[in-house]
């Protein structure tokens, strides 16, 4: 396509929401045309874009319900449980026994878009990747997407539904009039390294430590992901790497260690959450984190994403199959169900697990975390949300 085109659905961006649902529609025949701002090379090989690694076991299924999983059962995990680390005791959290056989799987996110490109392409599919949304019109009648490439060219792409999928800075967002942004900025970041060696444990470790919390996770078994919370305002210089390790061992408690390794990336991630709200106007429908962010605790943010994905799907499908719109009309009622339960567990585990600055709510959360951690009630909420199985795995096989 050169700088004027049409298509049937336009989706803004190439990470999960939107390379998901564009698979889906051109697997049905309608076409999809998807513009993504950044190259393909960065997409798939940029250290900035390493991310989730945690999925729900109803993501998992969805991605290779739709044909999208071979990457992800070759290369990647199930974990069956996570630790909780305080007090120098190490509490397992069997997900099958808590969670009716729901578990986890462990595949990096930056490998599951770099598939779903591969196969969108092979089957044909069209990614306009280095164009970037600048701007979107007629939007309640036949839309218009305004892109611009890296050598400052324009061009408009006209469609019948375009899809903003472009993430927490979303620019297709501010298209909607009225659009309340309901938001929270959390007092806590993680500044998370990549590294060569072998991760703590075979499944995650959340150590609450009274100096600050300390996530352990992985990639594969020679690549560790580890997180310390820090203050939103840290300087990452101030981390060297020995203190980084040093601090992730005082952090473990001793219930495991870390050896040092070369480090890859190292980062800084603020933590905060919104929800976006109506979630669409016109011919207009967000998805993701252009919709909705949730700190990043409790491994949401990508599984409330394909969530979105597969409920607007069956939307756009009844409209092309079956001319109905009502599943289209009710796009953000339909999503605020699975977000804000999303939302509330990510509040709920990011403020149980993360040391509180102010005095008061550390002494709360103390109480709280004892109970979390003697009571089996509260250890099957945790197993049933982390899994997805109340929230989102309520998507899983639903394709029409
Ligand atoms: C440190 C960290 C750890 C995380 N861990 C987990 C986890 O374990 N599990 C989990 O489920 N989630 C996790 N997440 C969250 C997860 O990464 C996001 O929720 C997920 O990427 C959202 O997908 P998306 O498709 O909505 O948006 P994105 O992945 O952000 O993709 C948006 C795309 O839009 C493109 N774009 C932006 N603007 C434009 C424009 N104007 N024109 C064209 N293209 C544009 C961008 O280049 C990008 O490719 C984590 C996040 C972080 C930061």
């Amino acid at each position: 396509m050169g700088t004027r085109g049409q298509t049937q659905v336009c989706v803004v961006e190439a990470g999960p929401a939107g390379l998901l649902l564009a698979h889906l529609l051109h697997r049905e025949g309608v076409g999809v045309v998807v513009l993504e701002a950044k190259s393909r090379a960065y997409l798939e090989t940029s250290p900035h874009r390493i991310r989730a690694g945690v999925m729900e076991w109803g993501t998992k299924e969805i991605l290779v319900q739709a044909g999208l999983g071979e990457g992800l059962l070759k290369n990647g995990h199930e974990h069956q449980g996570i630790y909780l680390a305080h007090g120098g005791e190490l509490h397992r959290i069997d997900f099958p026994s808590l969670a009716e056989g729901w578990r986890i799987w462990v595949y990096g996110q930056q490998y599951q878009v770099r598939d779903m490109i591969a196969r969108f392409l092979e089957e044909g599919g069209e990614i306009l990747f280095e164009r970037e949304v600048v701007g979107l019109s007629d939007l309640e009648t036949a839309p218009k997407v305004r892109f611009r490439t890296p050598d400052g060219e324009e061009g408009e792409l006209e469609a019948e539904f375009v899809v903003g999928a472009d993430g927490s800075h979303s620019r297709t967002r501010g298209f909607i009039p009225g659009l309340v942004l309901k938001e929270k900025n959390y007092p806590f970041a993680w500044l998370g390294i990549l590294a060569e060696t072998s991760p703590a444990a075979d499944e995650l470790i959340y150590a609450s430590h009274p100096r600050g919390f300390a996530l352990f996770s992985m990639r594969s078994k020679t690549l560790a992901r580890n997180y310390l919370q820090v203050s939103p305002e840290e300087n990452l210089e101030a981390w060297s790497e020995d203190r980084i390790w040093e601090e992730l061992n005082v952090r473990l408690g001793g219930v495991a260690r870390v050896q040092p390794g070369p480090l890859l990336e190292k980062s800084l991630t603020p933590h905060r959450a919104f929800v976006a709200e109506p979630m669409q106007h016109g011919r207009l429908f967000l998805v993701g984190d252009a919709a909705h962010v949730v700190p990043p605790t409790g491994a949401k943010g990508m599984n409330l994403a394909v969530a979105d994905a597969v409920a607007l799907f069956q939307a756009l499908w009844a409209f092309y199959r079956k001319g109905e719109e009502e599943k289209l009309r009710r796009h953000t009622e339909t999503c605020r169900e699975h977000v804000w339960q999303g939302e509330f567990f990510s509040y709920w585990m990011t403020n149980l697990l993360h040391t509180q600055p102010d005095p008061f709510l550390e002494g709360l959360r103390q109480a709280e975390l004892k109970q979390a951690l003697a009571s089996e009630a509260l250890k099957r909420f945790l197993a049933e949300n982390y899994t997805g199985r109340r929230t989102t795995g309520r998507w899983v096989g639903l394709w029409t």
